[in-house]
């Protein structure tokens, strides 16, 4: 488990970038993981993860959660509008609101509950067909929509194509934050969350790294 190496990077990124220490939340990717190797996690005092599916985090968190003290889930992956309701339980933030009929879902949810997470828009950065997320030149009225309907969205988040320079995409996700003025970036993975620190990532979604390569994708 290489928690810590991650946790010294991360904190060797944050000095590098000038920023201070601790202003870069590390999300814990646990997707697909046995749940030994997320036991080890929590038992080194981690206490932000990060799954994909509604139905896997709902398979083990509330478990977790009444064994550790403090523990925070944010959802990463799409959601279903059928699910909605689900995610505003079991997590304390998602970052893919990537639709408008998902926005109003989680709106309504929202009055009704008189709670809701912290939001994340995903930002479709590489206009890739296959992927989820707001183009970018539709982001700027998206949030405005989020925000008309007192949706809490802190911020964007992006997950660049493979095959190009991720650095582009970090940039291009700032841009479209600043202008929006948004503080909130969740952006930067195993590969790349360095990078995506130099750029001003504040949530960093890092899952191999940490416990190691995955036997099936999440
Ligand atoms: C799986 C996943 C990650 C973590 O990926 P790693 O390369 O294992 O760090 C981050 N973000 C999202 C949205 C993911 O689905």
């Amino acid at each position: 488990m290489s928690l810590d190496e991650i946790r010294t990077r991360l904190r060797a990124a944050e000095s590098a970038a000038g920023r201070p220490e601790g202003s870069v939340e590390l999300i814990a990717v646990s997707k697909v993981q046995p749940l030994p190797r997320i036991e080890a996690v929590l038992e080194a005092g981690h206490r932000l993860f990060g799954e994909n599916r509604v139905q896997e985090a709902a398979g083990k968190w509330p478990e977790l959660r009444a064994r550790h003290e403090g523990v925070a889930v944010h959802l990463l992956g799409p959601l279903q509008t059928n699910k909605a309701r689900q995610a505003l339980d079991l997590f304390e933030a998602i970052h893919s609101l990537d639709r408008p009929k998902l926005a109003r879902t989680l709106a309504r949810l929202a009055q009704e509950e008189g709670r809701c997470p912290e939001l994340f828009v995903q930002v479709n950065t590489g206009e890739e067909e296959q992927k989820a997320g707001i183009l970018p030149a539709e982001a700027d009225a998206f949030i405005a929509e989020c925000r008309a309907m007192d949706l809490p969205v802190r911020g964007l988040m992006c997950i660049p194509p493979v095959e190009e320079e991720a650095a582009l995409h970090f940039a291009l996700l700032a841009k479209i934050a600043a202008r929006n003025g948004l503080e909130g970036l969740s952006m930067g993975m195993s590969a790349d969350f360095e990078k995506a620190v130099a750029f001003g990532a504040t949530h960093v979604r890092v899952g191999s790294a940490i416990f190691g390569a995955r036997t099936t994708e999440g």
